[in-house]
Parts: C-alpha cells; structure tokens; sequence
C-alpha cells in the first residue's frame, strides 16, 4: 500500500527522522490557513502518488497569501500522469544547500535488504542510474544483522556526501532503516535528502509503500487503506474479493492459481504479447467469480483479448465450463475469450463448451497453455 507524502512524513516522525511540520488542504481557504500555521515562505505541494510532482508543475513556493491562493488553486484538481490531485500539504520552506538520495528496498534475489545512497538527489534516481551509475551506492544489509551506524557512515562516504553531511546523512540513514523495518515498508525513500545551509540533515519528500502482509501487527495503518487510491480496475477487483493487478498490456488474463496465472504472464510474454493484467481466480472458478473476474477485465478499455488458462486440480472442468458459460451469459464482452482447459474433468468442460453455442468470434479452446497464449496474443494485435 502506497502512502501519500504527508502520510510518509508523519509515518517518518515516528522514527524520529526529521521532517517539516505542515497541514494538508482540500480547498484554497483550507491551503491559506495551512499556510499562516507554517509561517512563510511556504511550500505548496500535490498530493499524488505518482513520482515527478515537480517537473509537472505541483510543487511550488509561496511568500504570501495571495501566492498560496494562487498556486494552491492551480494544483488541486491538477491531473499529474492520470492522478488527480485532490489534496495539497502546506510545509514551511526549507533552505537547501544539496540534495541527496536514499532508499531502503527488499532485494529478494539476495535475500537481503539493499541501501541505495546517492549525493546527486532531487532528480529521478532512474535518471541518475542511466548517466551515472557508479553516483550510486548500493549496500546490502543482512537483515538479522541490520545496519550499524558505523556501516551507514563508510556507505555515506562511498557515496561521496561531504564530509559536513556525514554525520548527519549516517544517523538518518540508521533511522530510516529502522523505519523501514520495523515499521513494515517494502520501500522507504527520500528523495530529496537535503542538507541546510544550517548543516542539518532533514527529509524534504517522503515514498512510503507499506508491506499489506503486515497490515494484521498495524492497527493504526486503517486510516491510510481509507485514502488509498487505487485505479478504477483494482476498485473494482476489490470489491469481488479478486487478487488483481492492472498493468499495461493488451492481453487480459484469467488464470487459477497464483503460479499459474504469473507463468501465464511469462508465456504471453514470450510469445510476443503483454499482459493487461495479472489475475488469480483461486480455486473456485464459479460463475459468480468468472463473471466477476470478466467485468474486471472487461472495464480495461486496453483489453484487445482475454486469455482464460484453468488447470483444473481440486476444481473441476466442468466446473469452470459452466461458470463461463454463464459468465459470458451476463458480461457483454468487449474482447474474443481464448480458452485453455486441462486437468481434472478437461474433457467434460471441453465439452460444455462446445456445446454452449458462443461463437467462435467469442470464444475458442486450446489445447495447451503455448496455443493458447499464441492465438491469444494474434487476437490482441
Ligand atoms: P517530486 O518532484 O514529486 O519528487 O517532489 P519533491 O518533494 O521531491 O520536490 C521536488 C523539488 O522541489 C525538490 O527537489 C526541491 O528542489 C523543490 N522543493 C521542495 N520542497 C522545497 C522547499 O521546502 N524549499 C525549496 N527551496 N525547494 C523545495
Ligand atoms: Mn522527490
């Protein structure tokens, strides 16, 4: 679960990391009081979560009233990059004498959690990896070891922070990785890490994403799941209990099984196609979840075909059979559905299908899971 930037900072304030103090405004007048309690100069910022705020126009300083009315009505109900901007958070302004990066991640390959530090902040760090790579440090930490403050600090120094930011950059780098563990992130980034012409070291943004698998030791995370803002799609998806995740491609896909449904990701893949979306129906493919799994979908205008791939094991073909049978029945399908059906009771669901009556414009079988993902993927260009 991503958290707004006002909600990263109170979430870093807990750690001790130091951030500035500010209010979040829905309205002009909202913005404006904000603004008297900080003091000015203040910063006027967007509310997305969608990285680039800046480069689009949704962070801006303010001196004065008139200034915040101005920016403040200018920036809500923005569109930064699909993202509506219905709120901003008022800060009082810091000085910035440099910016820096960094950013806690798990790094499951290694099974280690990775430090990324940099002294070029307050640009992309994607940007920063492609024109220099090596202005990136990258430390792994053991996660039952953890990070001494001593390894924070040889890793500023790798990083080439001046040696005035050391101290300051090492002792935050402890307290974000604390943060970042014990408060259960997946990500925790600044970015930018500012020091002050004062030589404090302080977090002028905040990226939080929280680990939902901890959501059951966080009582207290129940007021961000009440702001999240999730795509029209994933709104959906969740109110049938579905496990989806939107992404870019043409193909929509409908697979049983977690494994299942991200190997049918990778052969769609490898068969020239991309994916709409993953999706995991579980194991009971009824027609109530079918429907519900192909109104999904359905509502993703990029969806040029629809990819169903059941191995039956515990549900049973004829099961699935019906349940789209009278899935396509309800839905209105925008897409032609290419079916792959095998495991237990393949042969009875084949059958049903057959026998429904749909179209082949509508709906045709494979045999294999490389067929299908092929026809399906001819289908979507
Ligand atoms: P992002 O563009 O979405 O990453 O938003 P940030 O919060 O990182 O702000 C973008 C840039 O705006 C920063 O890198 C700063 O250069 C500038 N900025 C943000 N807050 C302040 C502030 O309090 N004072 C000053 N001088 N600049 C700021
Ligand atoms: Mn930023």
């Amino acid at each position: 679960m991503d958290l707004f930037e006002y909600q990263g900072k109170q979430y870093f304030a807990k750690y001790n990391i130091p951030v500035s103090a500010g209010g979040v405004a829905h309205t002009v007048d909202e913005a404006v009081a904000e603004a008297e309690k900080a003091q000015y100069p203040v910063v006027v910022k967007a509310q997305v979560q969608v990285g680039g705020r800046g480069k689009a126009g949704g962070i801006k300083l303010a001196t004065n009233a008139d200034e915040v009315r101005l920016h403040a009505g200018n920036i809500l109900g923005m569109d930064i990059k699909g993202h509506v901007v219905k709120r901003v958070w008022i800060e009082h302004a810091s000085d910035i004498a440099e910016e820096y990066y960094a950013s806690f991640t798990l790094d499951r390959a290694a099974k280690q959690h990775l430090l990324m530090l940099s002294a070029q902040g307050g640009v992309e760090i994607e940007d920063v990896a492609a024109k220099d790579p090596t202005a990136i440090v990258k430390l792994h930490i053991n996660p039952i070891i953890g990070l001494s403050l001593a390894a924070a600090r040889q890793a500023s120094v790798d990083a080439k922070i001046p040696e005035k930011a050391l101290d300051g950059v090492a002792d935050m780098l402890v307290k974000l990785y604390e943060c970042f563990t014990k408060g259960d992130c997946d990500l925790a980034e600044i970015n930018p890490l500012i020091l002050k012409p004062t030589g404090e070291v302080h977090a002028l943004d905040a990226k939080v994403s929280l680990d939902s698998n901890a959501a059951f030791r966080h009582p207290e995370w129940e007021e961000y799941a009440a702001t999240e803002e999730l795509d029209a799609r994933e709104q959906l998806a969740r109110e049938k209990n579905l496990q989806y995740i939107g992404l870019d491609g043409t193909v929509g896909i409908i697979a049983n099984g977690a494994g299942l449904a991200m190997s049918t990701l990778d052969v769609v893949n490898q068969v020239g196609g991309s994916a709409a979306n993953f999706l995991d129906i579980g194991g009971g493919a009824n027609a109530e979840l079918m429907t519900a799994a192909l109104e999904v979908i359905n509502s993703d205008a990029k969806v040029k075909s629809i990819f169903i791939n059941i191995f039956g094991g515990i549900t049973r073909g004829e099961e699935v059979a019906k349940g789209i049978v009278e899935a396509v029945k309800r839905v209105t399908l925008r897409a032609p559905i290419v079916i792959r059906l095998d495991g237990t009771n393949a042969e009875e669901g084949r059958k049903i299908l057959a026998e429904a009556g749909i179209p082949d414009s509508q709906l045709t079988s494979r045999p294999t899971m490389l067929e299908a993902a092929r026809a399906a993927v001819a289908l979507a260009k």
